[in-house]
């Protein structure tokens, strides 16, 4: 029902200080963490989420944990179990409400099952914590359990959000009226976005943003010759002589013309290294927008046929390709819905012309082994003259920071997450909805034309990502929210 994750994180503060461009950053870091710490002095922080891999939350908590570890503060992880299996799907509705989708009936029996598997899940918690601990519960999955060790132990417990929308809705107000009575026993709150914000929870909660971790395998530097051997070793180039590492245990697969998985160098190679190349990574959602960005490159192509561009303005559209990577479909059996979304990109893309279908890659990536994953995914993005994020919603979407961080050109839709991140025109460009494919094939067009623009867009939005979503300001942010929120329990 609860289990402690040792996160095992890699780098230390002395790695990051060794960057010339990260040793300010970890300079400014230490300064305020020595003026908060005395603040926290003795206290134990526990932070509890639902998983202890994929997903953006899994992702973003081992560097934040081990930073603080770091820094003196005695910062823990659990994970929350249930066998429940009704209650996940409960709160995966939850989920989609709260970002406006699904069904608002949330059923007769909701309310008592979630209280029955918070109150197994705070027995399970309570054998770890203390009065004169600090809870942070990420999400709505462990919120109630998080609510009833508030009440009962008398600790100081802070909730943590990630997810949001920047309208009210019928499907969020069916969301927050489920919620608010666990929400508001929390002594804080935590949202992405002002925007998020519920009303019941107006007054009582900070911003903090997400950050990428910028020496972790996914966003790590990757030199020339190891980003080519990652490539080849997971299968998705094909090495012409022989290679340092070994290759990787599980390789990358793309989708055939027979509707099968082959290895993605089949039926030829796919130019990653050559051809430009616009790429979405992401789970295989309906909420990531996949289809519309498919139509939209395809608009884009077919475009092609009939306009008047000169040779040399053809070519980087006539070469084009897009790849869209999502999880091998092998490990989200657990997630009905996921596959489901991913059968409509594989349906859509059988029903392309052949010709089509050679300029389109869609990808399976192996998830057995998390670090092979995430360096396919850095390769990847690396490769990338232009990374879309087209979500239909999007909470922040690590994607485009780690994108963003590695300097490619930003196509994003204009989900709120998204216009966090990227300043219209500055970091990259917005189309205007993520199912506008006309304006998905003009953004896409007018990109692959203008190479200085996409390096333009890629340095600011690297500027920004440095400024704003690397992890020390989130320490920094997390530092100040755990000192505020005693502060304000010492005041009352
Ligand atoms: N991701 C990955 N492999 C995949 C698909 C996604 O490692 O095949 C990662 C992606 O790089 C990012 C995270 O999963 O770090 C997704 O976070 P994001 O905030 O973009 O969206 P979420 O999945 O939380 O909705």
């Amino acid at each position: 029902m609860a289990r402690l994750i040792d996160s095992n994180h890699h780098a230390s503060l002395k790695d990051y200080e060794r960057i010339a461009h990260l040793s300010n950053d970890v300079r400014d870091l230490r300064e305020e963490a020595e003026m908060l710490l005395p603040k926290l002095q003795g206290r134990r922080v526990w932070m509890v989420n639902s998983t202890a891999h994929g997903g953006g939350v899994a992702e973003l908590l081992p560097p934040l944990i081990a930073m603080l570890r770091e820094l003196g503060v005695d910062a823990n992880w659990l994970v929350m179990e249930s066998d429940e299996d009704e209650f996940f799907r409960l709160t995966k509705q939850i989920h989609n409400l709260i970002h406006g989708a699904g069904d608002p009936d949330l059923g007769n029996g909701a309310h008592a099952l979630y209280e029955k598997v918070s109150h197994s899940v705070a027995a399970r918690l309570a054998e770890f914590v203390e009065p004169n601990d600090v809870l942070v519960i990420h999400d709505p999955q462990p919120l109630g359990a998080g609510a009833l060790l508030r009440e009962r132990m008398g600790l100081t417990a802070i909730w943590r959000c990630h997810i949001g929308l920047d309208e009210e809705t019928p499907e969020t107000i069916a969301a927050w009226e489920f919620l608010e009575q666990w929400a508001v026993k929390y002594d804080h709150t935590v949202f992405t976005a002002p925007e998020y914000i519920p009303r019941c929870l107006a007054g009582r909660a900070t911003i903090i943003h997400p950050s990428i971790d910028p020496l972790s395998n996914k966003n790590r530097d990757l030199p020339v010759h190891k980003l080519a051997g990652i490539l080849a070793n997971g299968g998705l180039i094909t090495a012409t002589g022989p290679t340092l590492t070994p290759p990787f245990e599980e390789r990358a697969q793309r989708l055939q013309r027979n509707g099968e998985w082959a290895p993605a160098t089949e039926p030829e190679d796919l130019g990653l290294l050559f051809r430009p190349i616009v790429t979405q990574v992401s789970r295989w959602d309906r909420l990531k927008g996949w289809l519309p960005l498919m139509q939209g490159f395809v608009k884009m192509k077919e475009a092609l046929k009939t306009n008047t561009l000169s040779e040399e303005e053809r070519r980087p559209l006539d070469l084009a390709r897009l790849v869209l990577a999502g999880p091998d479909p092998e490990s989200v059996t657990d997630d009905p819905e996921g596959l489901e979304a991913l059968k409509e990109v594989m349906d859509t893309y059988l029903s392309l012309d052949p010709e089509l279908q050679d300029s389109i890659a869609v990808l399976s990536l192996p998830m057995t082994s998390p670090k092979n994953n995430a360096l396919l995914v850095n390769a990847l993005q690396r490769c990338s003259d232009i990374v879309v994020q087209n979500s239909v919603r999007e909470g922040f979407g690590l994607t485009v920071t780690e994108a963003m961080w590695k300097r490619a050109a930003i196509v994003g839709s204009p989900a709120a997450g998204l216009r966090q991140q990227i300043r219209p025109d500055l970091d990259g460009r917005l189309v205007r909805d993520a199912h506008d494919t006309d304006d998905i094939a003009r953004t896409l067009t007018e990109l692959l034309l203008d190479q200085e623009r996409r390096d333009a867009f890629g340095l600011s939005a690297q500027q920004r990502v440095h400024n704003e979503f690397l992890v020390f300001a989130h320490v920094r942010n997390w530092l100040r929210v755990l000192a505020e929120t005693l502060d304000g329990r010492a005041a009352a």
